[in-house]
This record gives structure tokens, sequence and C-alpha cells, in this order.
């Protein structure tokens, strides 16, 4: 499928990333007997300027109707993956901000994948640039399921929906909006922001994310932080609101399990198929029950949402809880609950056979398994074979890589937890597992510090909408989204 090579093209402007900022060199010049360099001046004024500046010069019900129709757009280009076929949406994008002097590029890393790139200027030279990662590409959706037609982003009862409304174009154009709408208040941040929309994310990021990190560098060369999703503003079953920071994940081992056997008539069997093989190699794979460990990350996790609620005071101690063998029951029928304290093994693609009475030669599944950070991947591939036991099937690793994680305490941390008290009353910042995985990790690996954190609020039903039916957006969330991310912005540029 990607054949061609690595290719770029449709830069605006080659040079956007290295450009010096404006006229604001330390060039030195001298005031009443003190050296202050045009920088510092020009910060000073600026910083002054942008205090006097009223948030409430931001139109917001303007923002939010171009938001809104640019969402809608958005979902229409149709970027399931695979193919992808981002390209039309990166082109889209780029000339967004274009249209109000922001600097873009789009690359093609390979034909018709797209990533776009935008870097809104800040004055700080010393400040490490905050990059706001963002995925084009979507799952597939099947239309039957839906309600409505899941390229269509139809708005209705205050809702936009299609696919991507959550995952991930809906957090793309919260971050786009709110760039434009620092950029048109004239608010100068003391760094730059860098808005990163790359493909591929959906079936492992090497097309989008994996290539920009190996062949863009220059494009985050001097960026410390990342916000991607992942993580955001949620809400308990007893409706407490809580910021949920993403630093590290689970790490993906996909498997391919290969079985043969005779082909031959299905009225006469022999005892063992390929597909009875697989079979009974599956079903040795669902039976395992892998063991329980919570992580101190985990721990700490559940013990603040406990603290959040009267009623779930045993997730105080997680660890304790767990060895009452009724509450490991109910804990560990909660499919995300599980994931959070055990590696997890899961059949997903079955093929075999094309005909009823026809014994096929050979039979194959693939299986996503996900390990605790931690885990060695060998050694998990060595209880997979034992308990498969059957030399017959083989078994390939399809996706595998280790998983990292970013420093709980950091300028960006901080910066959320000053976003919760400006705008939602304190609400606790937790730290978080994802029992998924995201772009995250390639940035993690270049040393920046990269958080699951989409300031958009999201209650446990409308997130299980992500990669299921009828997935959409609430126009007020998107409002709410924007002008949280602008003020995350304000906050990470020095106001
Ligand atoms: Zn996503």
């Amino acid at each position: 499928m990607l054949a061609r090579g690595p290719r770029r093209a449709h830069l605006c402007c080659p040079t956007i990333w290295t450009l010096p900022v404006i006229q604001l060199q330390p060039m030195r010049f001298r005031t009443s007997g003190s050296c202050l360099s045009i920088a510092l001046l020009a910060s000073l004024l600026l910083t002054a300027a942008a205090r006097a500046e009223n948030p409430k010069t931001f139109d917001w019900d303007a923002l939010t109707r171009e938001a809104a129709a640019l969402l809608s757009d958005y979902i229409k280009i149709d970027t399931s993956n695979p193919p992808g076929n981002e390209l039309p949406a990166a082109r889209m994008l780029k000339e967004k901000f274009l249209k109000d002097g922001i600097p873009a590029a789009v690359f093609e890393p390979f034909a018709g994948r797209g990533i776009v790139a935008a870097r809104l200027r800040g004055i700080g030279r010393n400040h490490k640039a905050l990059i706001l990662l963002s995925h084009m590409d979507v799952v597939p959706a099947n239309a039957k399921e839906w309600s409505v037609p899941p390229f269509s982003g139809q708005v209705r009862n205050g809702e936009i929906w299609g696919r991507g409304a959550l995952d991930d174009k809906g957090p793309g154009i919260v971050a786009l909006m709110a760039m434009l709408a620092i950029k048109r208040s004239r608010i100068l941040l003391d760094r730059d922001v860098v808005f990163i929309a790359t493909g591929d994310e959906e079936v492992g990021g090497k097309s989008g994310a994996g290539w920009l990190t190996e062949h863009e560098t220059n494009l985050y060369k001097d960026a410390g932080y990342v916000l991607n999703e992942g993580g955001g503003i949620r809400i308990d079953p007893a409706g407490h609101l809580f910021y949920s920071v993403a630093i590290t994940e689970k790490s993906p081992l996909w498997l391919r399990l290969s079985a043969s056997g005779p082909t031959g008539h299905a009225a006469a069997p022999p005892a063992q198929t390929a597909v009875t093989r697989l079979i009974n190699a599956l079903g040795k794979l669902v039976d395992y029950q892998p063991p329980i460990k919570v992580l101190p990350l985990v721990q700490e996790y559940f013990k603040s949402l406990a603290a959040l609620d009267r009623n779930q005071s045993r997730l105080l101690d997680l660890q304790k809880a767990l060895s009452d063998p009724d509450f490991q029951k109910q804990f560990l029928a909660a499919p995300r609950d599980n994931a959070m304290v055990r590696d997890t093994v899961t059949p997903t693609v079955i093929s075999a056979g094309y005909k009823t009475n026809i014994i096929p030669s050979s039979a194959s599944a693939e299986v996503d398994c996900r390990l605790l950070p931690g885990e060695d991947p060998g050694a998990f591939m060595k209880v997979i074979r034992e308990l498969i036991n059957d030399d017959n099937i083989k078994i390939e690793q399809v996706l595998s890589f280790p998983t990292m994680a970013s420093p709980e305490k950091s300028e960006l941390m901080n910066a959320i937890a000053t976003l919760s008290r400006r705008m939602d009353k304190d609400a606790p910042v937790i730290p978080a597992m994802l029992s998924g995985f995201n772009d995250s990790h390639y940035f993690r690996q270049r040393g920046l510090v990269a958080y699951g954190f989409v300031p958009i609020e999201l209650s446990g039903q409308e997130g299980r909408m992500v990669h299921g039916a009828d997935e959409r957006i609430a126009i007020t969330s998107l409002r709410g989204g924007i002008q949280r991310m602008v003020e995350l912005l304000r906050i990470m540029g020095g106001q």
C-alpha cells in the first residue's frame, strides 16, 4: 500500500520553521545607563498589552459558529484508514491557517497521505514550543449502524455528527480555532505554538507521526511539550468533574496466528484441520486470565477518583480492595477497569475458508494484546506459546513497541492545573495511564513531554462513541473546548 518512497510536497514556505522571530533578536541598545535587549523591552511592553487584553474581546459565538462549520466540512472528507487519504484534509486545514496569516505547510510522506503543520509565533525564544497534536485519519464506519451517513457532518440538535467528531477531528478543530483566536486578538505568547495534524494514527502512525518525527525534525526541535488526544475533562458517575491527563500508555503487542492442515471435502473431515487448530488455540487464549498487577500510577489514579466520591472509598487502596474476591469480580467486570490492572489478549480478526463444504488448508487470526508498562514482550510471547502448545500454529508479531512515560511534574502539568483553577473550580488533575496508544510515544521517544489531554468535557457515555456508531460532539462542548484551549495557551504563554 505504501509503495512509493517518502516525498515532500506543498511547502507554502520551506523556511517558515527556521525564520527568526520578526525583529526581536537580541540586538542591544542603551537606555539611561542600563542595557536592555529589544526582545526584553518588547516582551515587557507586550506583556503589559496582553495584561490589558480583556478575554471578552473574543467573540465566542462567532468562533463557535466558525468551528462548527469547519468541523462539519472536515468530517465530510473521508479519511478512513486504511487507506487514510488525508491529503485533502491537510490542504483544507493549511488554507485555514494561511487565511489568518499563520504559516502552514503540508507534507505528503507517501502518495495521498498527508500531514499538516502550522506555527503561531511567540516572543519568548527561551521557552520551549508547545505542540498541539491531533490526527486526521479516522477508523472506518459502517453506515448501516449509523442514524446518519457517517461522513455527512450533519448538524442536528446542537450536535455535529460524523466519524471523527470526537476522535480526532473535533479536538483538531479546537486546537486550530484556539490558535486563530489568539492570533486575531493580537495576543503575543511567550512561546511558539505548533499545530500538527498527522495521518495514519489509527493503524499505528508509521506513515504519520512516525515518519514526521524521523524526517521533519525542524518542526519540533525547539519544542518541549506535546498535547495530544488520550485524556481530557471527564465526569465520574456521581457527576464530579476531573481532568484526566494521560502520561503513559499500555504497550501493544499485535500477533498473527496461522494454522495449516489438509484440504478436502467437509463431508469426511479429518480429526484436525487448520480451522479446528486455530479455534483451539484461540479458545486457550480467550480462557487465559493474565495476573492482576496494580501499578503505582494506577493505584494513585483510583485513589484520586475515590477522593471525589464517598461511595467509592474502597478504591482508596485498590491493591487491598482487589484481594477481596467479590470486589475483584465486580471490578474486573468493567472492561476499562480490567484493562488498567492486567495485560489483555483480544482476538479481533479471523479468516479461513470460502465455501461451506470445502475444508480450507489454512486459517489465520489476529490478536491484539496490550501489556502493562514494564512488561517484557518476549516473556509474554513465551506465555502465549506455552498456552497454545501447538507447533502447527505459527505466531508472528505484527506490531510491538515499548511504552514510555512522561514525568508527572512539568510546566505543562502546572499549566493544566492552573486551567482547572481558572475554569473548572480547581477540579482535580489526575495523571493517568491509557489502555490504548496514540502518537504520543513518537514524541516521548524524542525527549518531549507528551500528555494526553484535550480540554473538552466528555461524559462517559459520550466517550464510548469513540470508534462506535453515531459518533458526535455537542457544539457547546466544542465551544468550551476552544475557550479552555485559548486559556491554556495563554497560561503556557506567560499570561
Ligand atoms: Zn484518535
